[in-house]
């Protein structure tokens, strides 16, 4: 079996060295022929500095230095075009994840034919109210709108095959819904595998408590992009079509009940002195708005026609 193991890190020069001996000392022990991408994400350490010193020892390793630091799905992303193993593995530089997983992953891949095998901590050893809490509301939220279910979205340790990194497109901070970006794009043999994890041994986490907010943001965006990204008119169009008549309509009975007041020779009472008025001009303009909202998105998509919103599996 051919490998391809990607690490992405930040500032994680004391786990280098024994992350490196662990992983060649497993793919020895089965078998695998492998390649290693490091993914210096703009470390201030001496990362680097380790990880041409590994390179110069490993003929298996390469690695990818980033001017500055762009985060993990980023990280992700540019090892994934590098990447040339026909199973790929993702994993933490941090030591906590477990190298002697990977046969475990891989296997399952292979015999199970699946897209993704993602990591479970199960048993995680992380803060409670920080981290494990916060996880568990996170993962039931991602799937309940993915439909997707895997018990740890955000584990750095998965197994993929080649297609799939290749296919999917990790922007912005979507390294946590890998799965939710592969589904979409039609790879939807998806499983999961408990695998050992272990407290930080060196360092600190690189991810603060605002983790969450942003991954419910990204949770939000993921979910309306996947059901109106590529129609943004249904969208827009429909909720400002709605709006619109509402206010229009308003304004037309407004009118019409002036008229009426008028012809019975009732003066002296201004339109804008009904609150409906209010309600009405806002509504025509917010469902304005809004139509032009689902206009720009519509042409957006047009000029972007290169970037691709399907897969194909085969062809003939
Ligand atoms: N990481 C990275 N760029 C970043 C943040 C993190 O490459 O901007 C790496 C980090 O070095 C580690 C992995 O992503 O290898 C997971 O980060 P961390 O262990 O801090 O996350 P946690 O385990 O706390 O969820
Ligand atoms: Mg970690």
């Amino acid at each position: 079996m051919d490998l391809s193991i990607i690490i992405p890190l930040l500032n994680e020069e004391q786990s280098l060295e024994e992350l490196l001996s662990r992983i060649d000392k497993v793919c020895r022990e089965n078998n695998f022929s492998y390649e290693v991408w490091f993914v210096d994400d703009g470390s201030t350490d001496n990362s680097w500095g380790v990880i041409q010193f590994l390179a110069a020892s490993y003929p298996e390793v390469h690695a990818i230095k980033f001017s500055r630091n762009y985060g993990k799905s980023q990280a992700l992303h540019a090892a994934f075009e590098k990447a040339k193993g026909e199973v790929v593995i993702t994993m933490d530089a941090d030591l906590q994840d477990f190298p002697e997983e990977i046969p475990g992953l891989v296997n399952k891949l292979i015999e199970g034919n699946y897209d993704i095998v993602s990591g479970w901590k199960r048993k995680r050893y992380d803060n409670l109210m920080t981290k494990n809490l916060p996880s568990k509301l996170f993962n039931a939220a991602a799937r309940k709108v993915s439909g997707i279910f895997l018990h740890d979205f955000n584990c750095g340790l998965k197994a993929y095959k080649k297609k799939v990194v290749k296919a999917v497109d990790v922007y912005g901070d979507m390294h946590r819904y890998i799965p939710v970006l592969a589904a979409h794009g039609g790879f939807k043999n998806i499983t999961e595998k408990e695998v050992q994890h272990q407290a930080r041994p060196y360092g600190t986490s690189k991810f603060g408590a605002n983790r969450f907010i942003r991954g419910f943001l990204d949770l939000i965006t993921l979910w309306f992009v996947s059901r109106f990204g590529g129609r943004p008119m249904h969208f827009f169009g429909a909720a400002g079509t709605l709006m619109f008549m509402l206010g229009f309509l308003s304004s037309i009975w407004l009118g019409a009940s002036k008229l009426i007041e008028v012809s019975r020779g009732v003066y002296g009472h201004l339109i804008a002195d009904n609150p409906w008025f209010y309600i009405a001009l806002t509504m025509m303009l917010l469902g304005t708005q809004l139509f032009i909202a689902g206009f720009l998105g519509e042409m957006l998509i047009r000029t972007n026609r290169e970037r691709k919103n399907y897969h194909i599996e085969e062809t003939l």
